[in-house]
């Protein structure tokens, strides 16, 4: 069984994932390509088509709900790194619950991290 998030991808697809441009600065040690993004304001870029009626974050590959990928994991910004998948470290998450339901699905369970560990760790 894979991790829940690969199987989803619904929050690269519901919010503008935005950011300071610094994170996109390889100078100041930022490591967001800053060819993915666009200039949002004078202080912030947000990842390109995130900033959409309906947005879809070009780093993102795969199928979503079904089988995705970020592109970029090792270089994403910090706004989706604190984004916590509900359930995983013991409580719910608005953001994902959001963001599942808004793309059709159900949102996450304990079941599904217990599922998980229990696949994972056999
Ligand atoms: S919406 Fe939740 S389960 Fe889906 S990718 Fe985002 S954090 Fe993971
Ligand atoms: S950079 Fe990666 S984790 Fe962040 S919204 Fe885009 S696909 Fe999702």
């Amino acid at each position: 069984m894979i991790h829940p998030c690969l199987r989803c991808g619904a929050c690269c697809a519901h919010f503008r994932v935005a950011f300071h441009w610094s994170e996109a600065d390889f100078g100041l040690g930022g490591v967001v390509p800053v060819e993915l993004t666009e200039k949002l304001d004078a202080h912030r870029l947000a990842m390109r088509g995130t900033w959409a009626q309906r947005p879809h974050c070009i780093a993102l590959e795969g199928t979503l709900g079904e089988s995705v990928r970020c592109g970029i994991y090792a270089r994403r910004p910090s706004v989706c790194r604190d984004v916590e998948p509900s359930w995983e470290n013991g409580n719910s998450s608005a953001q994902c619950d959001n963001s599942r339901m808004a793309h059709g699905l159900e949102p996450l369970t304990p079941q599904d991290w217990i599922d998980f560990a229990a696949v994972n760790t056999a």
